[in-house]
């Protein structure tokens, strides 16, 4: 029987979780203290700055969600919609449909645009969409779009938006740190991210920033938040003012010694730079797949440098491909989703992943391994 207390040291190069780097995992050991403890006050001012530093705002709600990915997805939807609140949501690929179905769950009225998968999404397309619709209050959209390998133009897609009065909501748990990403700029008003993607921390933390636009909607709701535990006037008065924190959660606090760590890193490394580290690999990465006769799926300029979306010939056994590259290599690749199962691999190149040394392993691992 496995020892389960030692798990197998797997290269992560599928759509996340991403490597950690061991200061992250030895900053998870550090003592734990109470969430309340002044130290542990400061810690989290302190993630708030580097927070804002990843995101490129001054917005004062900056924080990390205690929750994956998806709860800094709901937390958005849940605060900012409102019953019978029409929103635009713009999709191409499995997480715009979850945003779909927050939007009916939050009792608002979805107008869905589908984009074929593997496209990015249209501004043009948005901007017919919102003269054929009046009185929508929320477009929203995913950034980097994991299931395809597709990056949309945030701030072209803002900027129609905001032309017709509306919010947006961007989805941007693969770009953070490893796209380029201004969030005070591209004038985004409610986004969320995920922890174990291009920040490479462990799984399990959402951070999210709202602008001044979203915070006036938050306030004037009607009726309250359908969530308590996501509800952002009452998760402030633990992550707000620090001098008059008070319980509402606890938070988890040796994740977030981590996930501190994981800025603290991205700020040594200066988040340009890591951008750059990104597309620098992806370009590697591709180079290497063409030669052993792999193609990328989506187009040049729309691509995600650190989510590449591989078409192999159909003819081959694609997961037992996968299976011995864990196997043989510790490698992980990921598969292809919805229409896309079965016809894609994906290989991710977040954070830590993206290194040279990663991208030769699993150059050479497939080479040994296709016919
Ligand atoms: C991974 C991912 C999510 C979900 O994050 P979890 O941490 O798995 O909940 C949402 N959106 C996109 C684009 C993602 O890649």
């Amino acid at each position: 029987m496995t020892n389960l207390s030692y798990p197998p040291k797997r290269v992560l190069m599928g759509p996340g979780p991403s490597d950690v780097h061991s200061r992250v995992l030895q900053a998870m050991a550090r003592p734990t203290v109470g969430h309340l403890d002044p130290y542990f006050v400061e810690l989290m001012d302190d993630t708030k700055r580097l927070l804002k530093y990843a995101f490129k705002t001054d917005n004062e709600l900056t924080f990390p969600v205690s929750a994956p990915g998806s709860a800094g997805m709901e937390t958005c939807f849940a605060n900012l919609i409102e019953q019978g609140d029409k929103v635009i949501v713009l999709q191409n690929g499995v997480f715009g449909g979850r945003m779909k179905e927050n939007v009916v769950r939050m009792g608002g009225e979805c107008i869905l645009q589908e984009t074929p998968w593997g496209e990015a999404v249209q501004p043009s397309a948005l901007e017919e969409l919102l003269n054929d619709h009046d009185d929508v209050k929320i477009v929203a959209f995913v950034h980097a779009e994991t299931s395809t390998g597709a990056l949309s133009d945030a701030q072209a897609l803002s900027k129609v938006a905001h032309k017709f009065g509306c919010l947006v909501i961007v989805d941007t748990v693969t770009s953070l740190a490893g796209s380029e990403l201004l969030v005070d700029e591209w004038e985004l008003d409610a986004v969320y991210s995920g922890s174990q993607k291009c920040l490479s921390c462990t799984p399990g933390i959402s951070p999210v920033t709202f602008s001044q636009r979203a915070i006036n909607k938050i306030k004037s709701r009607k009726t309250p938040c359908q969530s308590w535990f996501l509800d952002l006037n009452l998760v402030m008065g633990y992550w707000g003012e620090a001098s008059k924190r008070s319980y509402h959660h606890t938070a988890p606090v040796n994740a977030l010694y981590g996930f501190h760590e994981s800025l603290v890193m991205l700020h040594e490394e200066g988040l340009e730079n890591s951008w750059k580290r990104h597309i620098e690999m992806h370009e590697k990465l591709i180079a290497g797949l063409e030669s052993i006769g792999l193609k990328a799926l989506v187009k040049k300029q729309d691509r995600i440098p650190q989510l590449n979306a591989v078409l192999f010939d159909s003819a081959i056994d694609e997961a037992a491909i996968r299976t011995k590259l864990l196997n043989q290599y510790d490698l992980e690749i990921g598969a292809g989703l919805g229409p896309f199962a079965g016809k894609i691999w994906r290989i991710g190149l977040m954070g830590t992943s993206a290194s040279l040394s990663n991208v030769n392993h699993c150059i050479n691992s497939l080479k040994s391994l296709l016919p």
